[in-house]
């Protein structure tokens, strides 16, 4: 690792001791909370800790160790899921009558306990009953059979979820007879899985996390990893220490993208940390402005590696040809920054030897996704940010299980290990697994509520996941799910979609963690990390499940002809299955106890410049600003993540820029113009819903709006989706009127 000075009071955020007085997370406070929480299963909780791969994000733990420092890795994200592991069952009684339930918080769901046995409400019935678990799965098994494949839908969420439960799944739905398996990935980063596919032949980050120590640059874009990867900050701490500097893309200023007090570095716990050296504030929406703008910038003054551009690249004279051709006025517009500021980021990057180029959700849920994420990975090869040490291409993953979610065949649109479903790939699975695997795409998450509404599914099977909150319009989600016959939710704790009256059966099916599934699980992190996580002994729930057993009982149920062929006899033969399946996890079947883990593809893919392209090239894409048909008079809104994980909200008060959740964040000279203060109440208007909020004078772009997501999703257009991956475009057009005085705002600036 670079030599680091053990002092350096140029990067500190405050001369405070501790950041006492300035908005930021009390890191110290989620401890004595999170012991004060867990205290009657203490001795559990530490095991989890200690002998666990975190289930929160995708960063990757080994216990409270990782592969990138040797300090203790450890963040509030897990500190506050920890309680999803230890709590008791809840008391199922409470569930005769849903109708006190449904006029809970999510939260509120959540802290009620575990579910410890499989529940049954059919229609007109107010509430659950208890069943057997030959019962439900029977009832399940036999709906299946009397509907034909292509009415069923199964998804899976990311939370936890580990390899093996995905690929069991996947499997026993292919056997089923249809490849209508999604995960959570679709909703998060398929444009990358697109992007990077299609530019480098690879579908993952191409580097590891140490690449950040060290290297010249580090550029976030629509990612805020103080959020939601927070030990990440950690790393930054230390890639400041070595020299790292570190730009900013983003259509807010984070206030965690700004300064940072990690509590595990005595120097940033007492000073904090300047984490970013240049932030620059963009429109919504505006990522391919403000990246093609500095790409035109870096082609025109020749910042370009000439030698790689020719040696191991195609199409740069087409997209040096489009970007030149893109006026400067209209990237202006686009971006919602000024022509200075992209000359500005391209200086960074044309003077950096080395770069890593991370992005995240606030790139890829859009309705031209895969374009902002080709728009990135163009800016790293100019300069053949790939494959070598310090540089990389990082789409972030916030979920533990979502890499491997997609990389294990969970997905409507891919087989394992990647395959795109066509012929000659079903052909293969169908001779390694012994019964014929469909050759036809399935359908993905939000085309499964679709087919909902438009009664075309019979059966949903959700494990985990909740389909109110993580998809737009959540009414119309309601209404589709109301319009299942036959719905079937696996979980580990109640969620708000299990309370929806049954349009014919609802069954729950209770769920096993992952920390108490016998032989254990793997989880693939962000940087292609393969995790061994052990079965942690403590208290069992009820008559909890590992979810890969349920999947395997069931497919087994609906065609025992192939009972045999679909049995495994633990998690250890999972992975050999999937060493079997998909040749970059060979490796995963020696996996067995708590430490052992591999990187698959090593710290870099396409190491030496060659990349596993049919030519063996990377390719630029020409990337054309997106024409946003935007109305007069509205502003382009945005949904932020607060105080929570993913869709689960921990606070209602954001502790790091002290916001609630109904607020609207608007800039101050949006303000100032509208005549509005912090507090004022406001409605927003899309074309589909209305928001109702308060005013939160914030560092956004003027013209730009965000509200908090899920809550936001009523303003969100579900027909919106990017045209590869079906992500649904997180964002909206809205007007902003002061509420009770119902006139629209004046056109926003900017
Ligand atoms: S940063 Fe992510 S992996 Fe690390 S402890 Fe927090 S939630 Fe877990």
């Amino acid at each position: 690792m670079t030599r680091e000075k053990w002092l350096d009071p140029s990067n500190w955020a405050s001369l405070k001791p501790f950041g006492i007085g300035e908005k930021h997370p009390n890191n110290y406070l989620e401890l004595w909370n999170a012991f004060k929480e867990n205290r009657d299963q203490a001795r559990y909780a530490w095991r989890i800790l200690s002998q666990g791969t975190c289930d929160g994000c995708a960063l990757g733990t080994k216990g409270m160790r990782d592969w990138t420092t040797r300090q203790v890795h450890l963040c509030n994200v897990r500190l506050r899921l920890l309680r999803l592991n230890t709590m008791p069952a809840l008391d199922v009684t409470l569930l005769a009558d849903v109708a006190p339930l449904a006029r809970k918080r999510s939260a509120e769901l959540r802290g009620l306990g575990r579910l410890p046995y499989p529940m049954v409400r059919r229609r007109g019935q107010p509430g659950f009953t208890r069943t057997g678990w030959d019962d439900a799965l029977d009832l399940i098994a036999e709906r299946v059979r009397a509907s034909s494949p292509e009415r069923l839908g199964v998804y899976l969420t990311s939370r936890g979820t580990p390899n093996e439960t995905y690929f069991a799944a996947q499997k026993a739905v292919r056997a089923i007879g249809i490849n209508s398996v999604d995960n959570a990935a679709r909703v998060c980063h398929s444009p990358s899985t697109f992007g990077l596919k299609g530019s480098l032949g690879v579908a993952a980050t191409t580097c590891s996390y140490t690449d950040w120590i060290g290297s010249d640059l580090i550029v976030f874009v629509g990612a805020n990893v103080a959020n939601n990867q927070p030990v990440a900050m950690k790393y930054l701490y230390h890639a400041k220490k070595a020299g790292t500097k570190i730009a900013v893309v983003n259509t807010y200023r984070e206030p965690g993208m700004e300064r940072y007090w990690v509590p595990s570095n005595v120097e940033s716990a007492l000073f904090g940390t300047k984490i970013a050296d240049r932030y620059f504030l963009i429109n919504v929406g505006g990522d391919i402005g403000f990246l093609n703008g500095a790409l035109k910038q870096m082609i025109e003054q020749g910042w370009v590696d000439r030698d790689f551009i020719e040696n191991h690249t195609e199409g740069f004279d087409q997209l040096a040809q489009a970007v030149k051709d893109q006026s400067w006025e209209d990237l202006e517009a686009l971006a919602g920054a000024p022509r200075r500021e992209m000359e500005e980021f391209a200086a960074m990057l044309g003077k950096a030897r080395t770069a890593v180029l991370v992005w995240s959700m606030g790139v890829t849920q859009h309705e031209y996704g895969e374009d902002n994420v080709r728009a990135i990975i163009n800016l790293g090869l100019t300069k053949g940010f790939v494959g070598r040490d310090k540089c990389g291409l990082m789409p972030i993953r916030g979920h533990s299980g979502v890499q491997g979610g997609a990389e294990m065949g969970a997905y409507a649109t891919v087989l394992p290990g990647g395959l795109p479903i066509d012929e000659a790939n079903a052909a293969r699975f169908s001779k390694l697994w012994g019964f014929e695997v469909p050759a036809t795409t399935g359908m993905t998450a939000p085309e499964m509520i679709d087919a909902a509404d438009e009664g075309r599914l019979d059966v949903l099977i959700s494990s985990g996941g909740n389909f109110l909150e993580v998809l737009p319009d959540p009414d119309w989600c309601r209404r589709a799910l109301g319009r299942v016959p036959l719905r079937v939710h696996a979980d580990i704790v109640l969620s708000s979609q299990m309370l929806v009256d049954p349009a014919d059966t609802v069954v729950l099916l209770p769920a096993a963690t992952r920390y108490e599934i016998p032989g254990g699980v793997t989880e693939t992190s962000t940087e292609r990390r393969v995790i061994f996580s052990p079965e942690v002994p403590g208290p069992r729930i009820g008559q909890a499940r590992p979810e890969w057993q349920v999947f395997v009982e069931l497919a087994t149920r609906v065609r025992p002809e192939l009972a045999e062929r679909l049995h495994y006899q633990g998690t250890a033969a999972i992975r050999a299955d999937i060493a079997r399946a998909i040749p970059a996890y060979d490796g995963i079947q020696h996996l067995a106890k708590f430490g052992d883990q591999f990187q698959y593809g090593g710290p870099h893919l396409c190491a030496g410049w060659k990349f596993p392209t049919p030519d063996g090239k990377a390719h630029f894409s020409v990337v054309q600003p997106p024409r946003l048909a935007q109305p007069n008079r509205t502003f382009r809104v945005a949904t932020r993540r607060g105080k929570q994980f993913n869709s689960m909200v921990l606070e209602q008060v954001d502790p790091s820029n002290q916001a609630v959740r109904e607020a609207v964040l608007l800039s101050r000279a949006d303000a100032e113009r509208l005549g509005l203060a912090n507090g004022d109440p406001v409605v927003l208007h899309s074309d589909v819903g209305e928001y109702r909020g308060r005013i939160h004078i914030a560092p956004v772009a003027p013209g730009s709006l965000q509200v908090h997501w899920p809550e936001g999703q009523v303003l969100i257009d579900r027909h919106r989706r990017s045209p590869q991956a079906g992500i649904p475009d997180f964002n909206a057009f809205c007007t902003l009127e002061k509420a009770g005085v119902p006139e629209p705002a004046p056109a926003p600036s900017g």
